[in-house]
């Protein structure tokens, strides 16, 4: 761990004692105070209006009963979260995710990250995440749609498009939104688009939304290799994960002449010296809601299934971790670093541990961090509420287009900021500074709330 400022290291002493048991909480703000100390000294106005002790307590936590009833007749019940970070740049933003890992830690950690995230967007989004530690694997649609049904219907107060705009996330995607929205709409009776991102494209949903986050990550990867004079044609990449970020990081990467060696599942990972058949793994991991192995088994000799084992062990160039925090640890790194990786880039929130991020700082690999590098996803739903506010929609190609001034901007923003601070080539040091400046000021601004 990098040493803190006195001032800082006793805020999160008080962060610790505050917030027992928040292990990626604490991760997630120890991060972000790392990167502060130089910040507060050139502004001593911040530390005066205790921006930071502020920053660090969420403006409201919710935390509610979910009861359901499955398809045998049994009631269910699960725990609701929505944590309301940061509403300093506009109403509250972030995904829900459903997941039998999720509890109040988590979700703080993930509504912390947007806070900075949304910031780099500039688009005038704050910060929130929320979801429940329901399994959506092996439900029936029925039983998604219930569960989904009960989740809004105590949450649908604390929502609205001036206030709080939830989308997906891990375990969240099309169909709960569309169930989510449906309810919204019946409790509300109002039509009320601009409450929910990722939407259906055929009743408000923006185009490219899906793809955004995928896209994104590969193009601020594309940003960080142009930087160095390199670019992605004829690289091998490895992704992790097989969800909707990982998805489209296959096919964004494939797009611009990678080859795509790797993805994965909880149960292991999928090796296609071929090229991984994006097509193939999107039925099965999105329309059958199926385990990775049947890739394997279905491209015949191309590929193999590893039960169990780590992804990172596959030598590539680059390193697109986009399944779940903590994913990518310090061995992981020696490994990849071992055998010659040019760029991380974190498709998923948080997924480099700490001590493999100075890992691969240490041996001069590009690093992405997530705040900036999978920001596409967030800033895509912004342009959806742009689009809904405006009662118009898009076609894919503009909406595209957009992203990729939006990446190019984070990765300028996060290059100048290291630069002004002294620290250049150091990414997570400048997205976390040029995040924090811009929430900042507007707090500044607007008095102590
Ligand atoms: N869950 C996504 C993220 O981590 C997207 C949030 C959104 O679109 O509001 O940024």
């Amino acid at each position: 761990m990098t040493a803190l400022t006195p001032q800082l290291e006793s805020l999160y002493d008080e962060i610790l004692r505050r917030n027992p048991g928040e292990a990626e909480f604490h991760q997630a703000a120890r991060e972000v105070l790392e990167s502060l100390g130089p910040v507060l000294v050139a502004r001593p106005e911040y530390a005066t209006a205790k921006l930071v002790e502020r920053l660090v307590e969420p403006e409201r936590q919710v935390m509610f009963r979910v009861p359901w009833v499955d398809d045998s007749g049994t009631v269910r019940v699960n725990r609701g979260f929505r944590v309301e970070f940061n509403s300093a740049l506009g109403p509250y933003k972030g995904g829900l995710r459903f997941h039998p890992s999720v509890n109040l830690g988590i979700i703080k950690f993930l509504g912390f990250e947007q806070i900075f995230k949304n910031a780099l967007t500039g688009l005038g989004i704050g910060g929130g995440k929320g979801g429940s530690d329901f399994d959506p694997r092996g439900r029936s649609d029925a039983e998604v749609m219930r569960f989904c049904q009960s989740f809004m219907t105590e949450l649908h107060r604390h929502l609205g498009e001036h206030t709080d705009v939830p989308a997906g996330d891990i375990g969240v995607g099309g169909r709960e939104i569309g169930y989510l929205f449906g309810q919204y709409r019946r409790i509300t009776n109002r039509w009320e688009a601009g409450v929910l991102t990722g939407k259906g494209t055929g009743w408000g949903g923006s185009q490219a939304r899906a793809e955004a986050t995928g896209y994104g990550n590969v193009l601020f990867t594309a940003e960080m290799l142009r930087h160095r004079g390199q670019d992605l044609e004829g690289l091998q990449v490895g992704v992790s994960g097989s969800g909707n970020v990982a998805l489209y990081s296959i096919e964004k990467a494939q797009a611009l002449g990678a080859h795509v060696l790797t993805a994965s599942d909880s149960s292991g990972y999928v090796v296609d010296e071929k090229g991984i058949d994006v097509a193939l793994l999107k039925q099965i991991k999105e329309v059958e809601r199926g385990r990775i192995s049947a890739y394997a088994e279905r491209r015949g000799g191309a590929a193999r299934f590893v039960a169990g084992g780590s992804v990172w062990d596959v030598p590539v160039d680059i390193a697109l971790p986009s399944a779940t925090q903590n994913e990518l640890d310090e061995n992981a790194a020696l490994t990849l670093v071992r055998n010659g990786v040019k760029a991380v880039s974190e498709g998923a929130n948080m997924p480099v541990t700490p001590k493999a991020v100075r890992v691969l700082q240490e041996a001069g690999v590009a690093f992405g961090p997530g705040k900036a590098a999978n920001a596409g996803g967030v800033a895509t739903s912004a342009l959806e509420m742009r689009q809904n506010a405006g009662r118009v929609s898009w076609d894919f190609a503009q909406v595209e287009q957009e992203l990729a001034t939006i990446m190019r901007d984070i990765h300028r923003t996060c290059v100048e900021t290291a630069d002004r601070y002294g620290t250049p080539g150091d990414n997570v040091a400048g997205a976390n500074i040029a995040g924090f400046e811009r929430v900042a000021a507007a707090m500044l601004d607007q008095g102590v709330i």
